[in-house]
């Protein structure tokens, strides 16, 4: 099976260590064919005022040099744009200036800005449960995004799944939504790293997207430091039935 992670935050994320060089040399000894760093693209203004904004063209181009240098592995540029359908007008403004070659799109606020993926003070009620679903609803209905990632992401911070039966109409209609428009269902392995000892979305959830005719998936490690790199991958391997699922393919643009 081909080794992929397209969820990767480099050194333009201001969270993360990552340098590209060596996180591309461990890719390549591996195995990876083809991995996607995925800045953060944080544009809510409570993030822009602390984080500011990276320039988007010395991003590319920096990835670009790193295609010539690392041709025996596929490089691609991607972002992991936050909150995506709060900030619609600038982010599409800046992803038609800047195309990139995967585009993740990731619900981290909620309504009562609450940050659903930084250790939460206590468990989500049911009133933000719902209001979860519901800006990934809008995410996924009004935003051009290639990848749905981290969804459930709250529950990293658990010790065990939320059972998320009472939500299946609305995580339905996420679901169907992604199936129409091509998006593709991250399946995220950082919980192994918090206090959650499974991958994300949950099995239930992977497999009620299956049942509803779900079939594009991708893979994410969300790495922020060299060592989170494959560090759970083998769960992929032997939780993922890839008979039931295609991995997503997007292909490198030529920038310049
Ligand atoms: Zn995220
Ligand atoms: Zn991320």
């Amino acid at each position: 099976m081909k080794k992929i992670d397209y969820h990767i935050h480099g050194s333009f994320s201001y969270d993360s260590q990552v340098a590209y060089n060596q996180l591309i040399e461990k890719a390549i000894s591996l195995h990876y064919s083809s991995i996607a760093f995925t800045e953060h693209l944080d544009l809510l203004p409570q993030e822009l005022g602390v984080i500011g904004l990276n320039s988007l063209t010395h991003y590319i181009t920096q990835i670009t040099t790193l295609r010539t240098t690392y041709s025996d592995i596929e490089i691609l540029c991607g972002l992991e744009v936050g909150d995506f359908h709060q900030v619609q007008a600038i982010a599409n403004s800046l992803l038609d200036m800047y195309p990139m070659d995967i585009v993740l799109g990731s619900v981290h606020f909620l309504s009562d800005h609450t940050n659903v993926a930084v250790p939460l003070a206590a468990k989500l009620s049911n009133n933000q449960l719902t209001d979860y679903y519901r800006q990934n609803l809008k995410l996924v209905t009004e935003c051009k995004i290639d990848v749905l990632a981290h969804l459930g992401v709250f529950s990293r911070y658990y010790s065990e799944q939320v059972v998320d039966s009472e939500h299946y109409p609305i995580i339905r209609d996420i679901f169907q939504a992604m199936i129409d428009k091509g998006i593709a269902l991250e399946i995220n392995y950082s919980a192994y790293r918090k206090m959650l000892q499974e991958l994300i979305p949950s099995r239930e959830l992977m497999d009620y997207y299956s049942e509803l005719g779900g079939r594009l998936i991708s893979i994410g490690s969300d790495s922020h430091q060299l060592k989170h790199f494959d560090d759970h991958y083998c769960e992929i391997e032997k939780q993922i039935d890839f008979s039931r699922f295609d991995l997503i393919a997007p292909t490198a643009k030529k920038y310049f």
